[in-house]
C-alpha cells in the first residue's frame, strides 16, 4: 500500500557550503524533532562537509548523505571519491544519476546503474534520479525516456529499502516551474506500475521522491500527490525554515 510509505525529505546543497555555513544546519536538527512525526530528512551538503555534518547529526532526528560517487571501491580515479570513503564519513544513502551529472559528466544509465550497485557494496541507499530535459517533453518522449532511465538506471537486485526513486523533470529544476499536480500524479504514477511490475511487492513500496523547484509555498500540494512519498529539494534546502517547512507540508 503505497499510502503507508513515509515520506522522505531529501536535501540536494549541490556545490554549495562551506564550514562557515553550518549554523544552517545546525537549525535544521534543531527543528528536526518537530517534523520528524511528517517525515525522515536527509541533508547531502558536498563531501567536504559530511563527516563534520553527520558528526553533528548523530542522535538526531536528521541524517546525512551524499551528492554522487565512483562506482569503484578505489584505485587510480584522481579527484573522485568511492561510496565506502562516503560512509565512512558518516553518509546513509548516496544520490546517483543527478540530472546535472548526466549532463555536467555524460554519466550514462549504465554507470548510473553502477552507482548505486557501489552505494549498496558500501551498505548505504542509493536514491537514483530520472527526469526528461524539456526538449523531451515538448516532443511528447517524458514517458519513454523514463521507461528507458528505470530500465537502465536501476539494478535488477532494488528493493525498497536499498533503493528510492527521485522523479525530477530537469526543466523543473532551479526555474520555479513545477509541473501540475495531475502531471505528476500521472507521471508518479506510471513509475508506480512499472517499478511494481519489475519488483513485485519491493516496487509496490519503494519511495518515489518528487524533485524540481518545491518550496514551501507548494510542497503541501505536491506533497498530497498519489505516489509522491517525499521530495528531493535543491535551492529550498539551502534554509534550514525552508526545509522545515517543506518536511512540515507532507500529509
Ligand atoms: C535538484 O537539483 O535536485 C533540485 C530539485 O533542485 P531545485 O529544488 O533547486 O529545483
Amino acid at each position: 500500500m503505497t499510502d503507508a510509505i513515509r515520506p522522505l525529505i531529501a536535501g540536494n546543497w549541490k556545490m554549495n557550503g562551506l564550514k562557515a555555513q553550518a549554523a544552517e544546519f545546525d537549525a535544521m536538527l534543531n527543528g528536526a524533532a518537530d517534523v520528524a512525526g511528517k517525515a525522515d530528512l536527509l541533508v547531502c551538503p558536498p563531501a567536504t562537509l559530511i563527516a563534520a555534518f553527520a558528526e553533528k547529526a548523530r542522535g538526531k532526528k536528521a541524517a546525512v548523505g551524499a551528492q554522487d560517487c565512483h562506482p569503484k571501491v578505489s584505485g587510480a580515479h584522481t579527484g573522485d571519491i568511492a561510496a565506502e570513503m562516503l560512509t565512512d564519513a558518516g553518509a546513509t544513502a548516496i544520490i546517483v544519476g543527478h540530472s546535472e551529472r548526466r549532463a555536467d559528466h555524460g554519466e550514462s544509465d549504465i554507470l548510473v546503474k553502477q552507482k548505486a550497485e557501489a552505494a549498496w557494496r558500501a551498505g548505504v541507499t542509493a536514491i537514483v534520479c530520472i527526469g526528461e530535459t524539456q526538449a523531451q517533453r515538448d516532443a511528447g518522449q517524458t514517458l519513454e525516456i523514463l521507461r528507458g532511465q528505470l530500465n537502465l538506471s536501476l539494478p535488477d537486485a532494488s528493493t525498497a529499502a536499498n533503493l528510492i526513486v527521485a522523479y525530477e523533470p530537469v526543466w523543473a529544476i532551479g526555474t520555479g516551474l513545477t509541473p501540475t499536480a495531475k502531471d505528476v500524479e500521472q507521471i508518479h504514477g506510471f513509475i508506480r506500475e512499472l517499478l511494481t511490475s519489475r519488483f513485485k511487492d519491493e516496487g509496490a513500496r519503494m519511495r518515489i521522491l518528487y524533485g524540481g523547484s518545491v518550496k514551501p509555498s507548494n510542497a503541501a500540494e505536491l506533497m498530497a500527490v498519489k505516489n509522491v512519498n517525499g521530495a528531493l529539494v535543491g535551492g529550498a534546502s539551502l534554509k534550514a525554515a525552508d526545509f522545515l517547512a517543506i518536511a512540515k507540508g507532507c500529509p
